[in-house]
């Protein structure tokens, strides 16, 4: 029986994906555009994607028997599963135990295809990284709508009224009690959207809030935040009148991505720091395999690693850095993968945060980590 689990892109759920592990080189991972035109433009038909992708490239007879077995699995699972809306996917099939999973992602992909002992899920990470989800709260005085910005999209997640009347003036005490019976009504007003607002950030683990909409309702909102609330706006955006949520989103986004940049700067720069004064705090492939071995790493960085040599050994498991040759355990030829794929899933299993840097770290010979202890 196939058993089909669609993933709504969590870190728990990408953690869930990196454990799955064979011996053999027999698990697939399928990226592929959401929009099926795309993929029809691209000559692919879904159910036939592993064999069209991989069928060409030259496999062993064994990993041509995984590849026959693993397309059989999707088409089964892509004829029996209506896949939900989204801008990209990422698929991993496991026929061995006959499972599939299925991976929204943020952005539409390339159809590609890889066979190995896990799944290849760097560039899932990297771009559920680069394309953080975030929450938008767009408000003036009469109404406020909470959105969330992910996957790709914006979606609405709550709508509150504030029906606040403009100043008038009047003068005297009539005047002054309704300018605080209008402090009043404001002050509930954004009570109420910051409440709604942290529900959302917990309920979708989200680090990140833009703002937009009347510029001076949105001053009133930010200063009865938390202070660790504040921290987390990663931008205030004046807007006037009515706007599409497309336009809020779109607008949004670049100042959300520069956030992520910032991040990847400051990490950098910290790791770097800390390394110097020789403090928590490792560079390198080497040193970095061994701290995300020993579970030490809190947060590591990670670039593309095009020149670090990985391999493992079919026969019996071995593992590390290094061109791929005769096994130096059990004599077996061994297989190269990719480094910073490796890094990646030891990172997810040991619970560390990744960073994948899309700036040059040579500094760093391509990764580095800041460590727990
Ligand atoms: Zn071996």
């Amino acid at each position: 029986m196939t058993k089909v689990t669609v993933l709504e892109s969590t870190p728990d759920e990408m953690l869930e994906l990196t454990k799955v592990q064979s011996d053999d080189r027999c698990i697939l991972t399928l990226y592929f555009p959401g929009d099926r035109d795309a993929l029809e433009k691209a000559k692919c038909k879904l159910s036939e994607l592993p064999n069209a992708l991989l069928g060409q490239e030259g496999l062993t007879e064994d990993e041509q028997q995984h590849l026959d077995q693993s397309g059989q699995l999707w088409k089964t699972a892509v004829e029996e599963t209506p896949l939900a809306s989204a801008v990209g996917w990422v698929a991993v099939v496991s026929w061995v135990t006959e499972e599939v999973w299925l991976m929204k992602l943020p952005a539409a992909v390339e159809p590609a295809a890889y066979l190995d002992n896990s799944p290849y899920l760097l560039p899932a990470g990297r771009l559920l990284d680069d394309l953080e989800s975030y929450a938008v709260v767009y408000a003036d005085h009469t109404r406020a709508t909470i959105y969330l910005a992910a996957l790709g999209r914006i979606q609405e997640e709550g709508r509150l009224r504030g029906d606040i009347k403009n100043h008038v003036r009047k003068g005297g005490w009539s005047q002054q009690r309704y300018e605080r019976r209008r402090d009043k009504e404001i002050h509930h007003y954004c009570v109420d959207i910051i409440t709604k607002l942290r529900e959302l950030m917990k309920s979708e683990s989200i680090r990140r809030i833009a703002l937009a909409g009347d510029r001076q309702l949105l001053r009133e909102l930010e200063n009865r935040m938390h202070v660790e609330m504040q921290k987390q706006v990663v931008c205030r955006m004046p807007m006037e009148g009515e706007k599409d949520p497309r336009d809020v989103f779109s607008e949004t986004l670049a100042a959300a991505a520069a956030e992520e940049q910032r991040e990847e700067a400051w990490l950098h720069n910290a790791i770097v720091n800390e390394h110097a004064r020789g403090g928590k705090a490792v560079i390198g492939p080497q040193d970095t395999l061994a701290a995300l071995h020993e579970r030490r790493v809190r947060w590591l960085i990670v670039g593309e690693l095009a020149d670090v040599e990985f391999f493992r050994c079919g026969g019996c498991g071995e593992a590390g850095l290094g061109p791929a040759e005769t096994c130096s355990k059990c004599g077996e030829e061994t297989y190269p993968q990719s480094a910073a794929n490796e890094f990646l899933d030891l990172a997810f299993a040991g619970r560390s945060r990744v960073e994948f840097a899309a700036g040059d770290l040579t500094d760093v010979q391509g990764v580095a980590a800041l460590l727990r202890w």
